[in-house]
């Protein structure tokens, strides 16, 4: 009796299963769809605007034409990150993991971004630690941990610092990065995962973001059986802090589950 309990309740939850794989399906060829078709028009107004830009004089009407393109690339990032949140929902990590090194990934999002900080008039710094190889898929975790550079420079105001390290910890190996922005309020902290979460709705056009971003970091570094801290006080500045396991440090966390199991 209760084994044919069982069956029927594993075959309902393969059927939940496969349509939750189908809805995803159809879902992701939707959004490839209409991002392609979105693209287009978004690509004539950019060239327009662009085509514009160096025609107008007027400094008025050129900052006019700056915002037109402004809305155009945050369009085209939103686009861009709903794309890729469909596809690490279908696809398999393993198959792109090579090894990968942190401080590489680091020094290379310092370099990217330290004309965008500037321009902020924010200071940029990274502080390599003596970290492991991982085995990762690079261009995820670059994608992961990019956005969180980019949130840091977005929610920092001018004259703030942004922080990137690198060090190891029992878990794993740790990239931080540190902000000393608006910081994060207490009662939004548990949801700025959730997709298209925004802490504070009265910025949402002013920074410019989709928000996936955190969500999309999440998302991939559990891919790599890590996870995301965050530490937050309103006014002073957040850290970010994600946890990449090395396969040594895979094996000690069984051993101490098991070891609890026992004693
Ligand atoms: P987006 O930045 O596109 O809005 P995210 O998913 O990247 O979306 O972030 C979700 C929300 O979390 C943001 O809207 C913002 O309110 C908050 N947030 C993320 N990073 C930071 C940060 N470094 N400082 C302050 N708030 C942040």
């Amino acid at each position: 009796m209760s084994q044919m309990g069982d069956d029927a309740q594993q075959s309902v939850s393969w059927e939940d299963f496969g349509a939750e794989q189908e809805r995803v399906r159809v879902l992701r060829q939707f959004i490839s769809d209409v991002s392609h078709d979105l693209r287009t028009p978004l690509t004539i107004i950019n060239s327009a605007a662009y085509m514009l830009q160096l025609k107008v004089e007027d400094a008025e009407q050129q900052q006019l034409v700056e915002r037109i393109r402004a809305q155009v690339r945050r369009l085209d990032q939103i686009i861009d990150d709903m794309f890729t949140m469909t596809t690490l929902d279908l696809a398999s990590p393993d198959e792109t993991y090579r090894t990968v090194d942190l401080n590489e990934l680091g020094q290379a999002l310092y370099h990217e971004f330290s004309a965008v900080a500037q321009q902020k008039d924010l200071t940029l710094a990274f502080f390599p630690g003596s970290v492991q190889l991982l085995m990762a898929d690079g261009t995820h975790l670059w994608r992961a941990l990019s956005n969180l550079v980019i949130n840091a420079i977005n929610y920092t105001p001018p004259g703030g610092r942004i922080v990137l390290s690198t060090y190891v910890n029992q878990d794993g190996v740790v990239f931080e990065v540190t902000d000393t922005g608006i910081g994060i309020p207490a009662e939004d902290l548990p949801r700025i995962f959730d997709r298209f979460y925004r802490a504070d709705k009265a910025r949402q056009t002013s920074t410019g973001g989709s928000g996936l971003g955190l969500s999309i970091a999440r998302r991939i570094v559990e891919y790599h059986n890590g996870r995301i801290e965050v530490e937050s006080t309103p006014g002073k500045g957040s850290t970010f802090r994600v946890i990449l396991p090395t396969l040594k440090h895979l094996i000690a966390a069984e051993q101490r589950r098991k070891q609890q199991e026992e004693g």
